[in-house]
């Protein structure tokens, strides 16, 4: 069932497929690597009937899509949501090579989903159709394989169902079969705010590249979940005034500031933005229009397109979730010269400390929180640089020039390796 309220996304993998296909024609790719790339290595999808409370099974569908190993095991989350594809997952884990790419750690990229509606579905539910789903991926997940973590409504509770599956098949503990999981069994500090600290980073890097400074910046945010929650308070914590938020209930506005400490707490009673007292209500189409220095689209693909991006009255763009932007949009914000921190950057901090997780779970030997934030600002603030000084010396936009350097080096993984037999 699909909630009313919900629009589906649609050609998100075209959209993957056209960047990288972009890419490859500014860095002249091998035809040979870049056919390579067009296609994911591999696609498993699995029926996962599932015992509900009212004592029917239900069949859902769900996906595990590994698109590329020649840089290291696939990484990437699993997606709970009516609107699961295919197509979709596919873009997602094509996005995950790039995104383990340009920060350089040495993953490949995969994504997995189930198509349902966790809203309508009880503790008891998710957690049966976390098991069988790990269950029916047994041959292709696996600490040296393929790492699965935390996406849209999936938390660290179903990433421990996940590990204990997992374990429980294999006959002893395997904390590095998964990522995002609860800090009590293997889960690494400052896992839960990475995403969103490491779109603080650079988004302060962003603004300091333009001759601005996050002290006094406006911010919009559309999404209020584990990233755009996550980012709202650190980038308030850290002088930034967020002056919008929304989810998929609405948005508020105050133009003073929002206090986010308090519409966490709102959002914590009440399950929604929508209502919190310390602003006005706002659409989310509004949100996106708002004038401000920094907006952060950290909800869903495709938010930005054709109709709406000539609209975008903000400085800059820094892409919390994933595939906001349609290659449409792209254009126009090129055209227009809005400043855009391209999602396989901005986000990449969720993955960089699911990274550090799963080296402190092979070692069994774990970090501070201090220790992997430290390490989680020096990886987002390098990649930025990187990045940033491709688009310079090429003369390209962001997202071209982290396409750029991540394409780079995954072809280069490929060329060194070559095919095997
Ligand atoms: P989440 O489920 O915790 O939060 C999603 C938020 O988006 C919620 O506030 C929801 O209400 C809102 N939302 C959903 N549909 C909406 C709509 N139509 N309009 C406005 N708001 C809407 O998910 P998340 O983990 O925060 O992920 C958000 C995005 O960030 C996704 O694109 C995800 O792929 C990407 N991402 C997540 C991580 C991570 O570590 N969780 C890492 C990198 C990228």
């Amino acid at each position: 069932m699909v909630a009313a309220h919900l629009t589906c996304p649609t050609n998100v993998l075209e959209s993957a497929v056209q960047q990288l296909d972009d890419a490859a024609a500014m860095i002249d790719l091998d035809p040979a690597i870049h056919a390579k790339l067009r296609r994911p290595r591999r696609a498993l999808i699995v029926s996962v009937p599932t015992h509900m409370d009212d004592g029917r099974f239900e069949v859902f569908l769900g996906y595990r899509v590994q698109h590329n190993m020649d840089r290291g095991p696939c990484k990437g989350g699993i997606r709970y949501h009516p609107c699961v594809t295919l197509d979709e997952v596919t873009a997602l884990a094509m996005w995950m090579t790039w995104k383990c790419a340009v920060v350089n750690i040495p993953y490949g990229g995969g994504k997995g989903g189930v198509i349902c509606d966790p809203a309508c579905m009880s503790m008891d539910e998710l957690e049966r159709l976390t098991r069988r789903f790990t269950a029916e991926l047994i041959e292709v997940i696996g600490p040296e394989e393929d790492i699965p973590a935390p996406d849209v409504n999936t938390s660290d509770r179903i990433m421990g169902w996940l590990m204990d599956t997992y374990s429980m098949q294999v006959g002893h503990s395997v904390p590095a079969v998964v990522t995002g999981k609860p800090i009590a069994i293997g889960g690494s500090l400052g896992r839960a705010q990475a995403t969103g600290r490491g779109i603080v980073f650079v988004a302060r890097e962003a603004l300091r590249t333009r001759g601005m400074s996050v002290a006094g910046a406006t911010a919009a945010v559309q999404g209020f979940g584990k990233v755009g929650g996550a980012f709202a308070e650190l980038f308030a914590e850290m002088g930034a005034k967020v002056i919008a938020v929304s989810d998929v209930s609405g948005g508020v506005i105050n133009q003073a500031g929002l206090d986010v400490a308090a519409l966490t707490r709102h959002v914590i009673d009440t399950g929604r933005v929508a209502g919190f007292a310390g602003g006005d209500a706002i659409t989310n189409d509004e949100l996106l229009a708002l004038e401000c220095d920094v907006l952060v689209p950290a909800a869903l693909e495709n938010v930005f397109t054709a109709d709406n991006a000539a609209s975008v009255r903000a400085k800059m763009i820094v892409e919390g979730a994933n595939g906001p932007t349609t290659p449409e949009a792209h254009s126009i914000f090129t055209e227009r010269d809005v400043f855009v921190v391209p999602d396989i950057l901005a986000n990449a901090g969720g993955v960089t400390v699911s990274y550090f997780e799963w080296c402190q779970g092979l070692q069994h030997l774990f970090w501070t929180e201090d220790e992997v934030n430290r390490r989680l600002e020096s990886v987002m603030v390098n990649a930025y640089n990187e990045v940033y000084a491709c688009a310079c010396e090429r003369r390209i936009d962001m997202r071209s020039a982290a396409m750029a350097v991540a394409v780079g080096r995954v072809a280069e993984a490929i060329r060194l390796r070559g095919i095997y037999p």
